[in-house]
């Protein structure tokens, strides 16, 4: 009993999180990151990020689309007023994708560079900090 205290009291030392999302993120060791879209094995829907289950047909089977890193930029918005631990002003934008779907994702640079209609890729960085004080990693969209 004593000893499987130890132990849980270790594992709270880690850092609780890498990345954000992983199951929405890839971050390969020798290769570009890539976002995770899943398509419903029933009506074809896809989404980013999964819903279970599928909101069209309540299937709840789905397969792993992995998302192109670039898209056009369909809208954004500097927000000040944001989400707790998040440093502002940040920016928030929807990205339309090739395969026919727009994601909500952060922007990475200045909100005065950035236009409806361009391309952007996916890049990753630093969220926010974890309880350990450690960077959070998510993904993000940047200027091509
Ligand atoms: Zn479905």
């Amino acid at each position: 009993m004593a000893e499987k205290k130890k132990i849980k009291k270790e594992k709270e030392k880690e850092p609780d999180i890498t990345f954000f999302h992983p199951d929405l993120l890839e971050v390969p060791e020798d290769g570009l990151p890539y976002l995770k879209a899943y398509r419903c094995k029933k009506c074809g829907q896809l989404d980013f990020p999964k819903l279970n289950p599928c909101p069209t047909c309540w299937g709840e089977e789905f397969e792993m689309v992995p998302l192109s890193r670039k898209g056009i930029l369909y809208s954004f918005s500097d927000i000040y007023i944001g989400a707790p631990g998040l440093e502002t002003p940040y920016i928030m934008g929807y990205i339309d994708l090739p395969e026919d779907i727009r994601i909500f994702a952060q922007l990475a640079g200045e909100v005065k560079t950035f236009k409806c209609g361009e391309e952007v890729e996916l890049t990753i960085g630093p969220l926010k900090n974890n309880a350990d004080g450690l960077p959070i990693i998510s993904y993000k969209f940047q200027k091509v």
